[in-house]
């Protein structure tokens, strides 16, 4: 069967055990095997002087090493240095925030916000707010909310009338429409985080809400601003969010690719694209898959057609009743659905650890933005796939300046590709059924 979708671009700016933790000098060499995730001379957790409460939540989440962009920003961040911050997508910059941020945390009862993490999207916005309540579990009396938009701001408001929590987590617009009617007051903010501050920053509107959330803040504070892809020109307006910022680029542009990743493109014609999705599908060994494409009516139809195939799909875009968008992401995360179909929405930042196939139905619109979608499979050093389906001109130069700018060679999709070289240990794991 095969189908044409129809376009329609969408708008869419609107989540112990010590002896663990140990350094190992021989473990080095499995983890640079595993693709330089940490650096040569790898410290580990403790030498990071950590609170004892956060280096045993470290030990429950499964973490035995930092990661190399771990190694680099924490020891500098947990001093309260500016930080500005380019490292692979699925490295773990999450935590490099999370962990600095709540080493330095204080917490009194008099319920001020002292931490305010922005990012660009809701889902990301909860993913983050779950990574704070999850390393911050043996800390005592640390409260956390998360906020954006599309739910009844009365909701938010009311909420904080009865709560006062020292981290906020949202997304520039409700954070900005509650601190101008001073419900949430920010006004003692020591910690201001911009994650995926490249697509916060780029966008005017976006940036214009940023900046005067900014200026709700006092001038004394630690600025930390997190991407995989910060080019000169935002590099120069982070800077003016900063104060004699350390830039960690932990790998330079040319080496932003995974390691673990097999990228793939196949030339096509639009209305075989379907077909061939279906074959990947049926031939593809995969735990979960994101299927990317370019609009909000497209990523429906597509839905709908693979339900149709039975294949078990659920969509998720910008656009959607904002409960029904946080449903379809926990019941994507919690590895209840397999198989996504997503606007560029999904494209950056949220961390799905099964994803070990990405699909771009329709290429991105940028090099970068690309890089953020296949970024969603290959997570901390994991294997996995990316097929790119190329229809026309723009498509094959967007593959093309990939290539040029990341230094990967993307190959034609082969007819057999060994299970192995995208799946690890070629585990399938069934899926979650509570
Ligand atoms: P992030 O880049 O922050 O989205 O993280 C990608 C994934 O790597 C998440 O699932 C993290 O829980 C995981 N992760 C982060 N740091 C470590 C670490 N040091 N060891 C193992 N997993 C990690």
């Amino acid at each position: 069967m095969a189908a044409e979708l129809p376009e329609d671009p969408e708008n869419e700016l609107a989540d112990y055990d010590e002896g663990n933790l140990d350094v190992h000098e021989d473990a080095t060499d499995e983890l640079q095997a595993k693709g330089s995730y940490a650096g040569v001379q790898a410290a580990g957790f403790r030498d990071f002087l950590l609170k004892p409460e956060l280096l045993r939540a470290i030990g429950d989440c499964g973490f035995e090493h930092p990661s190399e962009v771990q190694q680099e920003c924490i020891p500098r961040a947990v001093h309260g240095t500016d930080i500005i911050c380019q490292a692979k997508s699925g490295m773990g910059k999450t935590a490099v925030f999370v962990l600095t941020v709540l080493q330095q945390l204080e917490v009194d009862n008099d319920g001020q916000v002292a931490a305010l993490v922005l990012c660009h999207a809701r889902e990301l916005a909860y993913q983050i707010c779950q990574e704070f309540d999850r390393f911050s579990k043996y800390l005592k009396g640390i409260k956390t909310m998360v906020m954006f938009g599309g739910i009844p701001e009365k909701q938010h408001i009311d909420y904080l009338k009865d709560n006062k929590p020292h981290i906020v987590v949202g997304t520039p617009g409700r954070v900005l429409a509650l601190a101008k009617k001073k419900v949430l007051k920010l006004d003692k903010v020591k910690h201001f985080v911009l994650d995926e501050c490249d697509k916060m920053l780029e966008s005017l509107d976006m940036r214009r809400d940023v900046q005067t959330i900014f200026t709700h803040t006092p001038h004394e504070k630690q600025t930390m601003m997190f991407s995989a892809t910060i080019d000169k020109d935002i590099r120069a307006v982070c800077k003016k969010f900063a104060k004699n910022p350390q830039e960690v680029f932990v790998d330079d542009e040319s080496k932003l690719t995974l390691h673990g990743l097999q990228q793939y493109y196949t030339k096509i014609d639009e209305q075989d694209k379907t077909t061939k999705l279906c074959d990947l599908l049926d031939t593809l060994d995969f735990n979960q898959v994101c299927i990317f494409v370019k609009a909000q009516k497209r990523a429906l139809q597509l839905n709908k057609l693979l339900q149709k195939c039975q294949f078990p799909s659920v969509a998720i875009y910008g656009r959607m009743d904002q409960e029904e968008r946080i449903k379809i992401y926990k019941q994507f995360k919690e590895y209840k659905a397999r198989i996504l179909v997503s606007t560029d929405l999904f494209g950056r930042g949220v961390d799905i650890e099964r994803i070990n196939i990405v699909v771009n139905y329709d290429m991105p619109e940028s090099a970068d933005q690309y890089l953020h979608r296949v970024g969603r499979a290959g997570r901390f050093g994991t294997k996995g796939l990316s097929v790119s389906f190329i229809s026309s001109e723009e498509e094959s130069e967007v593959l093309e300046e990939v290539q040029q700018r990341f230094e990967v060679h993307i190959k034609e999709l082969p007819d057999k590709i060994e299970t192995s070289s995208y799946i690890e240990d070629g585990k399938i794991e069934p899926p979650s059924t509570d």
